[in-house]
């Protein structure tokens, strides 16, 4: 099995390399938004004709041509196979919007994160720590950690609070055995808490999350009264980039325990599909789903299980997971959000997301097939129903 893995380094451009930088930031961002619109307005012009949009290479002949304008000339001052590369990203933006992954593409802006893919002939010195990519000096890097397998490619950043990152993409060939004993879990993505498991664990998000997110909405509102353009506004915007920044990181590496921690610990896990709890969500539960960070931490389960041998399934179809008793298979129609616990008529006392957790660990090794595991019974219990009672 071929696994992906990027590695992050930090980089210190001195002076002199910062003017090329963002040349090729520019330059790659300028590429992007001008056939952006190229694309926009061809499928505008020729929506009823045959050919609809614009391809790649379309859009890589008419790059080459514009090289040559005078008026754009400067273009050539930058890595040329950079700039073919954000034609790529474009076309892969489109892909994911047509293939309904993505939304429509955006106009890259100059304030945000700022990037440029460095596809081949560059190289690291892993003595001297430093980076050599073309068109620009070598630049240190402070490598805190060895990297395996072989460089693919790299990715240079600029962070809004104008921090330097080189991405460096790596292929690693792994034999993966698929784990064959532990324990499975289902997992309930909730909003009060951050999820509750089938084996009755809650997590919450951390408190200092919470701390940042108040100080950022504090600062947002600083940042909105200042004057556009002013010394002071920039100031506050440096200062927003910077606790965004922080959350980021914090929210990440929280991120990153926990699903470490699941994949090691189990050899299945099952969780609902965001689409599906976005769809039975209101609207106020959807912005936390976006907030919460669900998506990213089914996105590192996923691979992360994938490289482990873990089996990580995702449920994609409607059931009662809440209203229904794990224990006997009843459904609660009475059941409203409002209600954390219930008394179900089999006499089992129900914790609403402990509940649907558990219904979602049988429903998950319903769908893979799987032999039904002994339940752990806390209090009174009937009979367990077969799960051919699940219903939609
Ligand atoms: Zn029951």
């Amino acid at each position: 099995m071929i696994i992906n893995k990027a590695y992050r380094f930090r980089i210190y451009p001195s002076d002199n390399q910062i003017e090329p930088l963002a040349q090729h930031f520019g330059s790659c961002r300028f590429v992007y938004n001008h056939f952006l619109r190229k694309r926009i307005d061809f499928y505008a012009e020729n929506k009823d004709k045959e050919k609809q949009g614009l391809t790649y290479y379309d859009t890589a002949i008419t790059l080459t041509q514009l090289k040559k304008d005078p008026e754009y000339v400067w273009l050539n001052s930058v890595n040329a196979q950079s700039l073919q590369q954000s034609l790529r990203r474009l076309d892969v933006a489109y892909n994911n919007f047509f293939n309904k992954k993505a939304k429509f593409p955006n106009f890259k802006k100059k304030h945000s994160k700022q990037s440029f893919l460095v596809p081949q002939s560059f190289n690291i010195d892993f003595r001297k720590n430093l980076l050599y990519i073309p068109k620009i000096e070598p630049i240190k890097i402070v490598l805190h950690r060895e990297i395996e397998g072989a460089m693919k490619s790299i990715n240079i950043t600029k962070t809004p609070s104008n921090k330097y990152f080189a991405s460096i993409l790596c292929e690693i060939e792994k034999v993966v055995k698929p784990k064959k004993r532990g324990n499975q879990i289902g997992i309930d993505l909730g909003i009060k808490s951050f999820f509750v498991t089938s084996d009755n664990e809650t997590v919450d998000a951390p408190k200092y999350l919470h701390k940042s997110e108040d100080k950022l909405a504090k600062h947002q509102r600083y940042l909105s009264r200042k004057v556009k353009g002013s010394k002071r506004r920039n100031k506050a915007r440096m200062k927003v980039a910077r606790i965004h920044e922080k959350i980021s990181n914090q929210r990440n590496d929280f991120l990153h325990k926990l699903s470490h921690r699941l994949v090691s610990e189990n050899q299945a896990i099952f969780a609902e599909n965001l689409h599906v709890k976005g769809i039975m969500a209101n609207h106020h539960l959807s912005k936390s789903v976006a907030d919460s960070g669900w998506s990213e931490f089914v996105r590192q389960l996923r691979y992360k299980s994938e490289w482990n041998g873990v089996s990580f399934e995702q449920i994609d179809r409607f059931f009662p997971s809440s209203k229904r008793c794990f224990s006997c298979g009843w459904i609660n129609e009475f059941l409203t959000l409002k209600d954390r616990e219930w008394t179900c008529q089999c006499g089992q006392v129900v914790d609403r997301d402990w509940n649907a957790a558990q219904n979602i660990l049988l429903f998950g090794q319903k769908m893979v097939g799987q032999e039904l595991p002994k339940l752990k019974r806390s209090g009174r219990g009937g009979a367990v129903r077969p799960l051919a009672e699940l219903r939609s």
